[in-house]
Formats: C-alpha cells, structure tokens, sequence
C-alpha cells in the first residue's frame, strides 16, 4: 500500500465523529493491505513503532521537524516557525508548505507505508553526537517524495502527535470485521489481543491464517498478558455467595502489580507494570532475584511489587513503592527501601501455558517454582468457607497496612485483561458507601478565574470508559483538590494534548473551554453518585438522565502514570457503584 493511500484513509478518519464510522474506514483500510504490511499499518495507526509495550515512538522534536520542512520545501525555517505559531499544527504546516514548495524534485519516489515505517524506525534508532542531522536527513528525504497530504501525516507521526483518536477496541472491531466477516468475531480477536498485548501481531496473523490463526495465539514469553482485574462487592456475605461458599482470600497489597519474565538460557528478564510498560529497570534486585529464587528455565509470573520492611514487617505506603520510578539513583533506593515482590499468579512455566489451567493449580506450581523465602514472596492467603473467616482476614490485612483483600475463585482460568467475578476485591476504604476512589480520564479543561486563570487551568472534565461501546462519557466537572503546583503542571500537559474539536469517541452533552486527547487519568473522590441530564455516563436512548458525582475532589498527585485512558474506571463500574449505594442505605 503507498503512503498516500494510507493518507487518503487517515482524512477520512479525521473527519468522522461516528466510532461505526471509523470501524468501517479502518476495515475498509485492512482489507487493502498485503500480509507484509499490515502490522505496520496498525502500528503507524497506534502512533507506534511495534508493539505498544515496547513503546518505541519516533520522537523527533518539534525544532528538527520545522528544520525538515524547510529544507524539504525551499523556504526559510523562520518561515515556518512563523507558519506554526499561527496554526499550532505542524502537521498542517508541513502540508502548506510542500504545497507550495519552491524545490521540484525530478525523481519523485512513491513512498510505500513499509518505507516510511522502515526510515521512522531508522529515525527513532539513530542516537549519539551528530545523530540529529542524521535524523533530518531522512525526514527530508520523506518529505521531498511526498505529497502535501503525506506530509501532514508524516510530521505528525513523527513527532507523536497522530492522534487519529482509534482506540484498541475500535482497531480490534475492523479487524474482525475485514477478516472474519463482521464484528461479531471480535471476541476471538480480543482474546488473542489479550494474550499478547500486540494488535500488529493479531492482524498479521489474521491476514496470513484468517480467524482460526488468530484463535491459536499463545503465550509468548517477553510479550506481556494483559491483566486480570478485580470486580468490587461490599461485604464478606456478598463475597462468599457469588464464589459458591468457598474461595481463595489473598491479602491486597497497595504496591505496583508486576508481571514477570524470565529466560534463564536467553539470560533475560523484564518486568511489566498493570499498563503493560517496561518498569524492569526500577526493580534490578526483583530481575536478579528471578534467577536465583525461581526453579525454572523460563516462567511468566505475576505479583505485587511493595516496599517492606523484613525487620519489623511492616509494609510501607504505595508513595514510597512508586520512588522506585526514576531514571537515577535506583540501585541506592533499592538498598534505601527493600522491594519484595509478593507473587499471586503463574501463567507459562517452561513451555507449558497454564492460563486455562484452574487457580488453585496455578497456586500449587507457583509454589513450588519459587523458593518463597527471599525478595520473591507468596501473597498470604487463607482458604474460607464462612463469611466469619473472610471478615476475620480482611481485618486483619487491615491491621496490617494493608488495603484489603482479594478474593479468588479456586476453579477459574486467568481471564486476561478483564475485570470479572473470578476476582473480587474488598477494600478498606469501602464498606458499602462511596469512599472508593474512582480512576478518571481527562477529556478536556476549563480555564477558570481569577488567581487560576494564570495556570490556564480552573477545572476538568472528566469521564469514564463505556467498554461496550470504546466511548468516553462524561461524569463529572472537577474543580477542587488541586494544589498550586498541580494546577500549573496539569495546565501545562493538557495544552499539549489540546484538540479543537470534541474527539470521536467521546460522548458529551457538555463543552468544556478546550477539549483534549483523552490519554491522562486523575484519582478522584466523591460523596456520592447521583443521576443527573448533565452527564452522558450510562446514558441510554431510553433515559434522559445519566450518572454524575456528587461533591467530586481530586486525591491523585497529579496524573496517574501507571494508568492509561481505557483503564478508566468504566460506566459499568458506576452503575454497579451506585447500586451498591442504594442497597447500603435500605439495609441501613
Ligand atoms: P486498585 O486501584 O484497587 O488496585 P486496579 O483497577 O488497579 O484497582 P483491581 O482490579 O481493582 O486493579 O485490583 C487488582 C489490583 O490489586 C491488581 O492490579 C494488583 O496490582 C493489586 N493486588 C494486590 N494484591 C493482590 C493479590 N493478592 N491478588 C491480585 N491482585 C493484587
């Protein structure tokens, strides 16, 4: 496929506010290309250079990219820096500009989508001294062969800022739609995305062996599984009922969920946070102790990584865990404050996929794959049969420091990336009422006035994933909780995410002053949730009212970072929250 054509399709999809829509030019995209391309196709469209949790972007800063463009079309880069502070685009620059370029090239190269992935790639692998004039070469070379259209793209890919607004879900529906047929396939598709976290990999397989290959996709060690999550009941009694009268009850620790892996013939280890990012440099004591403490050749295992204390047993504040997350200093921190990771899972032990394998299982190989006795533990747990037994735990985990419990059903498979009833969490800070924190995504910004009119910055709208639909809706303006410093810093991030107009998948009834990207999530607090017209959560055609928060305040320091937009609490979440409210005060 060339590089326009991919262009012409990113147009559409701009232009479409319609999520059906974009499905739709997504499919109609796939089904164009030829298996060699497709996972670049998908990459490109995810802004990415491989498989997200390898995070490779292109990363060309905004200086480089004005210097490409001038020299690509003849003019001036003070021309173009000009140009830029008009539109605030310099996507739409470059397309300005290579229209109207002063240069003729005589031999105009069409550029296919693997050339311009390949010279990308080269681009984000180029480093050390003299490294940016390298770089801009090739982005000249790109844009002298390329129309005004393609330029638009290329820059805006270049710098990371394609923001074409697909999210996985909606990739994955056009992917089931172009090869099985329809969306009707997509849980097969979002399985096999599940298991390996790379939807370029899910629509090469697709493209080269259609559904059935798809359906084969295994575990593959260093590709990380995404997560299982914890649904929420409010009482020990509701617990125990919905596991059948007996479970599994884990303590819950407040630390960073880590997925394990290791080679020991490839000599390789890497560790994956909740978002399927690469945090193994934050935790090398964890690395080396995989191969010391673990009886295997290669594993994927999964546990919470917390600060603890061996001497006096004491497990400190998730503030203190999160430390490790800087760049410097880490190997002194790790001797500062001692990490243990507490392991829960096992999914794939030398060759062997135990995903489909029962929990209790999985638990029993866990155990006896690790030694358990040095900086890899096991999460403690007890086996209940009584509501007594349960409400006895989760007080004591409380004692402890510890924010609650998780509780398992002993015969269920690991269910990748889905919060299900297989897992059901109790936390200290809920007992039936609204004092669960809630993880909203950001969706646009008021200005505000008076003293915060100068941190560009007086409040948020903010919402929650529809996971059904892959929408954003709104659930509540947040005004208070912010400090100075975090108003100023949030101010800033938001400008650069700022889009003009309201993005395709999120559904809103409101305008804030600027609407942005929905990429960043807040922790926020609330008294209660109410119904309310305002809102679009959990609005259907049938009712005019939605969900919306009462009294919302913010509690996170800022953005979360170990969250991305679709990890969102989500409009079921709500739903069930306000229920539970309502069942609360009629026991009361
Ligand atoms: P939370 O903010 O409550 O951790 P979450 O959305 O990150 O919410 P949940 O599904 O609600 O995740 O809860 C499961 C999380 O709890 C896991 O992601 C993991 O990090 C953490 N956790 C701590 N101890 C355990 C345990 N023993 N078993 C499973 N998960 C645990």
């Amino acid at each position: 496929m060339l590089f326009d054509e991919l262009s012409q399709y990113y147009v559409k999809l701009e232009e479409t506010s319609s999520r059906l829509e974009m499905v739709d030019i997504l499919s109609d995209m796939f089904s164009r290309a030829v298996p060699e391309e497709i996972s670049s196709i998908i990459y490109i469209t995810q802004g990415v250079l491989g498989p997200s949790f390898e995070g490779l972007q292109v990363g060309v800063a905004e200086k480089f990219a004005e210097s490409a463009i001038a020299m690509a079309s003849g003019y001036h880069a003070e021309d173009v820096v000009k140009a830029f502070r008009k539109s605030g685009d310099l996507g739409l620059c470059a397309e300005e500009f290579i229209k109207k370029s002063k240069l003729r090239s005589l031999s105009k190269k069409q550029l296919s989508v693997v050339d311009i992935f390949r010279s990308m790639l080269k681009i984000a692998n180029t480093s050390g001294t003299g490294s940016q004039a390298g770089k801009i070469k090739i982005l000249v070379e790109m844009l002298t062969s390329s129309s005004p259209i393609e330029s638009r793209y290329i820059i805006r890919f270049a710098l990371g800022k394609l923001r074409l607004g697909a999210g996985d879900a909606t990739i994955i529906e056009a992917l089931s739609k172009t090869y099985a047929g329809s969306r009707n396939s997509k849980p097969i598709f979002e399985n096999a995305y599940n298991i390996c976290s790379d939807l370029g990999k899910v629509g090469e397989t697709a493209s080269k062996s259609g559904v059935i290959g798809v359906g084969k996709i295994r575990v593959t060690l260093f590709s990380p599984i995404r997560p299982a999550l914890a649904e929420r009941l409010p009482t020990a009694e509701n617990i125990l009922e919905k596991m059948g009268g007996k479970c599994a009850v884990e303590s819950k620790y407040d630390g960073l969920r880590a997925q394990v892996h290791m080679s020991r013939g490839g000599r390789r280890a890497r560790i994956f946070s909740r978002n399927l990012e690469d945090i193994t440099e934050m935790f090398p004591d964890i690395c080396k102790a995989a191969f010391s403490e673990i009886k295997a050749d290669s594993i994927i295992l999964e546990g919470e990584a917390i600060s603890y204390d061996d001497i006096t047993g004491e497990f400190r504040p998730f503030q203190e865990t999160i430390q490790r997350k800087r760049k410097h200093g880490v190997q002194e921190k790790s001797e500062e404050l001692p990490v243990h990771l507490f392991a829960f899972d096992l999914m794939y032990i030398d060759g062997e996929d135990l995903m489909a394998k029962p929990y209790e299982e999985r638990r029993k190989r866990l155990e006896s794959a690790v030694s358990g006795a040095g900086l890899i533990r096991f999460s403690n747990r007890i086996i209940a049969t009584s509501a007594k037994q349960i409400e006895e735990y989760f007080n004591n985990a409380v004692e402890q420091g510890l924010e609650g419990i998780v509780a398992k059903d002993m015969g269920s498979v690991y269910v990748a990336g889905a919060r299900k009833f297989s897992w059901i969490k109790l936390k200290r800070s809920y007992r039936g009422e609204l004092s669960d924190t809630l993880d909203l995504v950001i969706l646009g910004y008021y200005l505000g006035k008076g003293q915060r009119t100068e941190f560009g910055l007086g409040g948020l709208l903010a919402g929650v994933y529809n996971e059904s639909k892959d929408t954003f809706e709104t659930v509540s303006k947040i005004g208070t909780g912010f400090s100075e410093k975090q108003m100023s810093s949030l101010g800033k991030s938001l400008r650069a995410i700022r889009l003009t107009k309201m993005p395709a998948r999120v559904e809103s009834v409101v305008a804030p002053d600027f609407w942005v990207e929905p990429k960043y999530i807040v922790t926020v607090r609330a008294d209660e949730i109410t119904r309310s017209p305002m809102h679009t959560c959990g609005k259907t055609q049938q009712s005019d009212a939605g969900y919306a928060l009462r009294f919302p305040r913010l509690v996170s320091d800022g953005i979360r970072t170990d969250k991305s937009a679709e990890d969102a609490t989500t409009t079921k979440e709500i739903i069930e929250m306000f229920n539970l409210q309502r069942k609360v005060r009629v026991s009361k």
